[in-house]
C-alpha cells in the first residue's frame, strides 16, 4: 500500500468517527457532521469555526454563503479549493450558529489534530477568531492586528491569520483598509505561499 493510499484510508476512518461521533452535545442537534475535505497532498490548509445551516444539511465545508464568497476569494488567485484542505474547529453545527464552547472545542480537538497529522500541513489557515484562538490562545491578539501575519505552531507548522468570509460578507465596502481589501491582501500572500512551498522553498512574504 503506498503511503497516500495509507494516509487517504487513515483521514477516511477519521471522518467515519466524526461521522458517528457522540463526544458532546452538538451531535443531538447535528443533522450531519461535516468532517471536511480537499486534498491530502496540500501544503496549505485552511482551518474556520464550525458548520453552519448549509454545511449542516450537505455535510460538506463551506459552502452556504459565506463559503461561496470563500470559495471566490481561492479562485480569485486561481487556487482551487480541491487543492487545498478545508475543515473547521468543530464537526457540528452549533444551534444557531453560536459560538461553539471550549468545551465542545476541546471534545472535538482530537479529530482536527488527527487531520492536520495525517496530512502534514506546513501552513494553516485560521479564518476568524475562532479558529484562531484554539491555535493560539491569547486574549491580547486582535485579528485587525495579526491577520495577514505568520506565526510558529508546533511540529513546524506555521499559522496564517485570515478573517473568516462570513465576517467579510457585514462589510460591503472594498477601500483600502476595509476587510475585503485586506483579504484580498492576505489571499496573494497565501498564493505565493502555497507556491513557494510546492516549489521546496522558504517561505516569505
Ligand atoms: S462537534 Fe466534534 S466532538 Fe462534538 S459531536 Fe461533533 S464530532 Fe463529536
Amino acid at each position: 500500500m503506498t503511503d497516500y493510499v495509507k494516509r487517504k484510508e487513515l483521514l477516511l476512518g477519521v471522518a467515519s468517527k466524526i461521522n458517528d461521533c457522540t463526544r458532546c452535545p452538538l451531535n443531538e442537534t447535528r443533522t450531519n457532521a461535516v468532517p471536511g475535505e480537499g486534498s491530502i497532498e496540500t501544503p496549505i490548509m485552511f482551518v474556520g469555526e464550525a458548520p453552519g445551516a448549509d454545511e449542516d444539511s450537505s455535510g460538506r465545508p463551506f459552502v452556504g454563503k459565506a463559503g461561496q464568497l470563500f470559495t471566490k476569494i481561492l479562485e480569485s488567485v486561481k487556487l482551487d479549493r480541491k487543492a487545498v484542505y478545508i475543515t473547521n474547529v468543530v464537526k457540528c453545527r452549533p444551534p444557531k450558529n453560536r459560538v461553539p464552547s471550549r468545551e465542545e472545542q476541546n471534545a472535538c480537538s482530537g479529530y482536527l489534530l488527527s487531520q492536520i497529522a495525517i496530512i502534514k500541513p506546513k501552513v494553516i489557515v485560521t479564518l476568524g477568531a475562532t479558529a484562531l484562538s484554539y491555535f493560539i490562545n491569547d486574549e491580547k491578539m486582535k485579528m485587525t492586528e495579526v491577520r495577514g501575519r505568520l506565526f510558529d505552531w508546533t511540529g513546524g507548522i506555521k499559522i496564517f491569520v485570515m478573517f473568516h468570509p462570513s465576517y467579510l460578507l457585514r462589510y460591503a465596502s472594498r477601500e483600502p483598509g476595509s476587510p475585503k481589501s485586506l483579504t484580498w491582501e492576505d489571499i496573494q500572500k497565501i498564493r505565493k505561499i502555497y507556491d513557494q512551498l510546492n516549489e521546496g522553498k522558504e517561505i516569505s512574504i
